[in-house]
């Protein structure tokens, strides 16, 4: 008996996925990737021939001891080492395959793309809204702009905290909620990627399990990127995990239950278990 051929599209996967996240699985695209990229701040080398495909729609994780270069892998993405003098770069940093050093890249229309949110909340000294709705401002947005502002807190989960409350100042706000702005005013110009540097170090516990659901629910939309130096945070939250050491070598990336359960490197091991760092 002839075998029929099951009707197929093999770039196209529908299943869902067993995961421990039980996210959705969808096909792995490459968003940011990188080949032999080497970060200099004057002599002294940060990042050493990092070649790396993190994929859309999913959360990765970069840990690895302090001073391994973990924010300066990320604030490479989106050219926030620009503002740096003596930081140089070399190799290759692609964004959908275009190199974002390339000549013709605008860092200010690639941030819109590439959103970041930092350790320490950092709202301006603005209105709630005015915070939100910075972005939409210097890109001379002409839409509905309060709708907009609506939707980033919505996405946020901080609409429904600060809704009547949309003409105070961001900084009367908890941390944990000036955090969650961050993020509105980040997702607001809709980009496709948020950075983000240890979101929740400087949070307590429940305000960082609120950003940790979020992120969560973040990953439907956007593609995260996150630096956190907390491991059980690491494995809570994240799809892949990217495993930077000193000398700023990324010495393993995998998804994030391998890293944590089976890795390759023996180093790797020895950084999950404690044994340095
Ligand atoms: P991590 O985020 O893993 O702690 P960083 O990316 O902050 O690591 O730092 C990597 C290396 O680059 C460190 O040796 C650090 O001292 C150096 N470095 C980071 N930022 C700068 C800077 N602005 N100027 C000079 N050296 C820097």
């Amino acid at each position: 008996m002839a075998t029929q051929e099951p009707e197929t599209n093999s770039l196209v996967t529908t299943e869902v996925s067993s995961d421990g996240t039980g996210r959705e699985s969808r096909p792995d695209e490459t968003v940011v990737s990188t080949r032999d990229l080497d970060v200099y701040y004057g002599s002294d080398q940060a990042l050493d021939r990092v070649d790396i495909e993190i994929p859309e729609h999913k959360v990765t994780a970069i840990i690895g001891p302090s001073g391994c270069g973990k924010s300066t892998f990320l604030r490479c993405i989106n050219r926030m080492n620009d503002q740096i003098d003596v930081c140089r770069i070399d190799g290759d940093l692609s964004f959908h395959g275009k190199n974002v050093y390339d000549d013709d890249v605008d860092p200010v229309a690639l941030r819109r793309k590439i959103g970041m949110v930092f350790q320490k909340p950092n709202p301006f000294p603005k209105s709630i809204r005015d915070n939100v709705a910075y972005g939409l401002n210097i890109q001379g947005f002409d839409g509905d702009i309060d709708a907009r502002v609506e939707e980033a807190l919505k996405g946020a989960a901080l609409w429904d905290e600060v809704k009547d409350q949309l003409d105070s100042s961001g900084l009367d706000l908890s941390g944990g909620q000036q955090q969650r702005l961050c993020i509105a005013r980040a997702i607001a110009p809709d980009p496709e990627v948020i950075l983000m540097d240890e979101p929740t170090s400087a949070l307590d516990p429940v305000a960082a399990s609120k950003i940790e659901d979020l992120i969560d629910e973040l990953v439907e939309e956007y593609t995260v990127i996150i630096v956190t130096h907390n491991m059980q945070q690491a494995a809570r939250i994240s799809d892949k995990t990217a495993v930077f050491l000193t000398g700023g070598q990324l010495v393993e990336f995998d998804d994030t239950a391998e890293i944590f359960e089976n890795p390759d490197d023996q180093r790797v091991e020895d950084y999950i278990t404690g044994k340095f760092g």
